[in-house]
């Protein structure tokens, strides 16, 4: 069983998909591993890191990925890793299948068996292999850490001779797996931190990180039956908008994260609401992927109105390369453990429900 490591191509994302301790795990329990030279690059991890923990090293993608039984990486596939795949591999990555009928037609041309990390199924077995939570909890760590950076004052309370500095204010809309780390983060700068969420069950978790939660009207059509947020109608959305104005106005750093599955992002800070914040202070909306929470939101850019800075990442976990590439590699192995049987051959079981959540083109089909 041989499993490949390609880089990642895309943007400037610093991180890979499997580390060096993964590697040597993987060895243990008997795989040949193959990583292609300098993937972890931008991780600091070295071809020597990888050679030493038992991985073989491929010149390119291409040499990397012949003969593999699984590869693995992170984003999905571009244009020329397409065409290092060969019919009967198996591919595990992100494949953002809602959005990418293409890349999943060609996949399914090629005779790849492609698994998309992204649509793990929820449940208690595979919180393991949950790369939507690790990579957001990365993500909402440095929102904060962004923020504060740009901000024209301190976060903590500090009581010194040359005055007393006021605790800054952060305020973060979506309290899941990103906003409840951001409000985590932002508790420990010292900010006086208020969120909210339209999952009532949301309200105990903020609360129990310290911050203030903020209360809205809203009924068990707020959460489907998966946990996450429902679309709740742009006249819903107005109605947030003015419990969400009078904190924003209060507010230094402003952290957005609110997102539906498989709908653009709800508008929840309006142009108008921009113009009321005070000067110097930062959003970071993290809905930039899906459309972003703010009106002024550019995906992939930062930009400046009325002296409030709106940054809208699109790849933040990618900041932290170490880290996020480590807890993606963990995930990606649990994950690959999955899909092998005791003899470690592949054993793609149609009835397994994390394989049946993540499979999305098998035999020559989509699925
Ligand atoms: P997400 O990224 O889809 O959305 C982020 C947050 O935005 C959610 O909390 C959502 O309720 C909120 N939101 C959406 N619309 C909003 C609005 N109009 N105003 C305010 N907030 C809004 O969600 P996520 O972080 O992936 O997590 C969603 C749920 O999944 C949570 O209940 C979380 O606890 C649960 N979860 C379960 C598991 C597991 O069981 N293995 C793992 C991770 C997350």
């Amino acid at each position: 069983m041989k499993i490949s490591v390609l880089s990642e191509t895309r943007g400037a994302d610093r991180r890979v998909a499997i580390v060096p301790s993964t590697v040597a795990t993987l060895v243990r329990q008997g795989l040949e591993i193959c990583v292609q030279s300098r993937a972890g690059a931008g991780a600091f991890f070295s071809d020597e890191d990888y050679s030493g923990a038992g991985a073989s090293i491929g010149t390119d993608a291409a040499e990397t990925a012949r003969g593999a039984d699984i590869v693995v990486k992170i984003a999905p596939p571009d244009s020329t890793e397409l065409d290092v795949l060969s019919s009967g591999q198996a591919l595990v990555c992100l494949l953002a299948p809602a959005a990418n009928g293409e890349l999943l037609e060609k996949l399914a041309d090629i005779g790849v068996s492609s698994f998309a990390l992204d649509t793990v199924p929820r449940i208690t077995r595979s919180q393991a292999m949950d790369v939507l939570s690790s990579q957001s909890t990365v993500a909402g760590y440095r929102a904060v850490l962004l923020a504060a950076g740009a901000l024209g004052v301190m976060t903590p309370m500090l009581m010194t001779a040359a005055g007393t500095i006021r605790p800054a204010g952060a305020l973060v809309i979506g309290a899941g797996v990103a906003g409840l780390q951001a409000i985590a983060t932002a508790k420990r700068l010292g900010c006086v931190v208020t969120a909210i969420d339209v999952r009532p069950a949301a309200r105990e978790q903020v609360e129990s990180l310290g911050a203030k939660f903020i209360p809205m009207e809203v009924d068990h059509s707020a959460e489907d039956s998966g946990g996450y947020a429902a679309d709740l109608g742009a006249e819903f959305y107005r109605s947030e908008q003015e419990i969400i104005a009078p904190f924003l106005k209060k507010s230094d750093m402003v952290i957005t994260t609110a997102m539906i599955p498989g709908r653009a992002a709800p508008v929840l800070i309006t142009e108008q609401m921009v113009d009321d914040m005070k000067p110097g202070s930062v959003i970071v909306d993290l809905a930039a992927p899906t459309g972003g929470n703010c009106t002024l939101s550019r995906p992939g850019e930062s930009t400046e109105h009325h002296c409030v800075t709106i940054y809208a990442p699109l790849n933040l976990p990618g900041d932290i390369p170490v880290d996020a590439s480590s807890m993606f590699s963990s995930n990606a192995a649990s994950f690959i453990g999955e899909l092998l049987d005791d003899e470690n051959n592949l054993n793609i079981d149609l009835e397994n429900e994390i394989i049946k959540g993540t499979l999305k083109t098998h035999e020559g089909k989509l699925l």
